[in-house]
């Protein structure tokens, strides 16, 4: 995994001296070689339920100093203290869809980046009801956040945050830095849902989200390959990943076994089918994450990357918490 690592970084590193990456694709970015990208991953296991192994989803892209953090899993902006990106320096922050191990901690990262000293604007974007969860869990705070407006002379919190919905898929934002495109990905029954991806002026990055394969035969037998075109030729793919050999030891301790295991298999994404979506992608460099299964050690990082190698002839990297990429 540390060779993966240091194999990626010089791959990077020989990209920016031969003057490649996006910068073709998005010419009015900042120039090449004044822009550094990097990705962390700040919690790499899937599902709501807090583990010792690994963080709840969330990953930051930082690009020349600015964070863009996508998901908030619980204990986010614990981890962006680990990744030593600072929390006053919060700008963008986006939602992929309303799962609790995606969103939990979305209001609580505002306000502990505040009271850690934000003081400056804040946009975020993801699906409905984003605008409600961020009005009720301001008026959830409002104790504290008035308490130490005025006993710590904090500026108000609520102006600076900017929330956006998102319905349908295309560019979300775009900034001097970084444009950013939405695609719709099927996750039933949470929709809409979201992958996005960044392109920056060195690198392009598509985070999954949560979604099904396209290769997999859904109940409705909708397919949606929109992930697919919108990882196109990105350097780096954080795509969610299901081990399917396992799927029934994680049900079997379970009450409501048989939802949870249909759940997992219609909406979730197995690690064979992420290394056919890298593949039709033209991804250089598959990251999985969001691992379904999250702590069993009978599953093994070569078992995760032996099955996504299976289809993918790209360099596979077994996430981890705070690695960066
Ligand atoms: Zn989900």
């Amino acid at each position: 995994m540390y060779d993966d690592q240091q194999r990626i970084k010089r791959r990077q590193a020989l990209a920016v001296l031969a003057g490649l990456g996006a910068a073709a694709l998005w010419p009015g970015l900042a120039s090449s070689q004044n822009v550094k990208t990097k990705l962390i991953l700040l919690g790499s296991g899937g599902g709501p339920r807090p583990r010792k192994a690994s963080s709840a989803s969330a990953q930051v892209i930082v690009i020349d100093g600015t964070p863009y953090v996508v998901d908030c899993g619980n204990g986010v902006a614990r981890q962006l203290v680990f990744a030593n990106v600072p929390l006053p320096s919060l700008r963008h922050l986006f939602i992929t869809h309303h799962h609790s191990d995606h969103n939990a901690d979305y209001g609580t990262l505002l306000q502990l980046a505040w009271a850690a000293g934000l003081a400056t604007r804040v946009d975020t974007w993801g699906p409905p009801p984003l605008e409600a969860i961020t009005r009720l869990f301001f008026e959830m705070s409002a104790t504290d956040i008035n308490a130490r407006i005025a006993d710590e002379g904090r500026v108000p919190l609520v102006p600076l945050v900017h929330a956006h919905e998102l319905n349908e898929g295309g560019v979300v934002m775009q900034d001097e830095r970084v444009k950013v495109t939405a695609a719709l990905v099927p996750h039933p029954p949470v929709t809409p849902s979201f992958a996005y991806r960044f392109d920056t002026a060195d690198r392009s990055v598509v985070i999954s989200g949560d979604t099904s394969s396209p290769f997999a035969k859904a109940p409705d037998d909708k397919r949606s390959d929109e992930l697919i075109r919108l990882a196109a030729g990105a350097d780096v793919l954080v795509h969610e990943a299901l081990y399917l050999p396992a799927v029934d030891r994680i049900v079997a301790s379970v009450p409501n076994a048989s939802t949870l295991k249909q759940h997992l298999i219609d909406s979730h994404t197995s690690a064979e089918d992420c290394g056919r979506v890298a593949q039709a992608a033209g991804v250089k460099t598959l990251v999985l994450s969001h691992f379904v299964p999250a702590d069993d050690p009978a599953v093994t990082d070569q078992m995760w990357i032996d099955a996504a190698r299976a289809h993918f002839r790209g360099t596979v990297v077994i996430g981890k918490d705070l690695m960066e990429i």
